[in-house]
């Protein structure tokens, strides 16, 4: 039996008269990949930034691996890792010196090289983030979340605007942090993306979670309710003629 690690329970959140997050509950097991799902404004940032300390909730409780995020946020941050838009890094410092910068304000001694190498961005150590392709700006903030040795992370759309190879390499990496035992919640808009990754996926809506359970559950819910595709699907979609004729190698290195 899987246990427990994030609890969320009545979270609301106002902002001014208006509503974002509205009254919702929901669990996440330690050492799954949980997506939270839905369109812009639905209310998804607001509840993970509030999750993640970043932000004030109205009401609800919230518990993070049994710390109560009202009476010990600052030991939920020292267990979470959570993923900064790249676009906030000082553009000219090397990669290493990023790290080491980072470790410092965590008060954590890592090895950068062995950092950069589980992101295979070994031969980067003496880049500028300026320098770096998208799928390799990804993953170096994917690299900036691990250095205290989380035990849940947050990932806020990783793979946007990355081409297909790079998003498929970002599928392992993110498969391999869960390998690694940790609980991983992730945001995105590409439902192939969360119905590979995801062990379980909220739905969110307006402010609410209008269903949540495994892709397969609810894909099989849909179809038991009658539900066809309007034209049957081939047996490849035009991704894999892509990949097909373009190789499965990375291409931003
Ligand atoms: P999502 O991440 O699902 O796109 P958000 O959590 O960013 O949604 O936003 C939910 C709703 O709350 C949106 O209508 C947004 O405009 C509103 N909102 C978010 N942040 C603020 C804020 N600081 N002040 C006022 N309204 C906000």
């Amino acid at each position: 039996m899987s246990k427990v690690i994030i609890s969320v329970n009545n979270l609301v959140k106002s902002y001014g008269s208006f509503e974002a997050v509205k009254n919702i509950s929901f669990d996440v097991m330690e050492g799954e990949i949980f997506g939270l799902l839905g369109p812009n404004g639905a209310g998804k940032s607001t509840t993970l930034e509030i999750i993640e300390t970043l932000r004030e909730k109205t009401s609800g409780t919230i518990i993070v691996d049994g710390l109560d995020l009202d009476k010990n946020p600052n030991d939920i941050k020292k267990i979470i890792g959570v993923q900064l838009q790249t676009s906030g890094y000082y553009p000219n410092l090397k990669l290493t010196e990023l790290i080491q910068l980072f470790s410092g304000l965590y008060n954590r001694t890592v090895d950068a090289m062995e950092l950069l190498d589980s992101v295979n961005l070994r031969d980067k150590a003496n880049s500028k983030v300026k320098e770096l392709s998208g799928g390799q700006r990804q993953r170096f903030s994917i690299a900036t979340t691990l250095i205290n040795n989380p035990k849940i992370i947050f990932l806020d759309e990783p793979t946007t605007g990355l081409d297909p190879q790079a998003r498929r390499n970002l599928w392992d990496l993110i498969k391999g942090l869960r390998q690694r035992g940790a609980t991983v919640i992730i945001t995105t808009h590409y439902m192939d993306e969360a119905e590979i990754l995801c062990d379980r996926v909220a739905i969110m809506d307006s402010g609410k979670i209008i269903s949540m359970a495994s892709p397969d559950k609810l894909i099989d819910d849909l179809v038991a309710t009658g539900f066809e595709r309007p034209k049957q699907l081939k047996n490849a979609s035009l991704e894999d003629v892509f990949i097909h004729l373009t190789g499965k190698e990375w291409r931003d290195d």
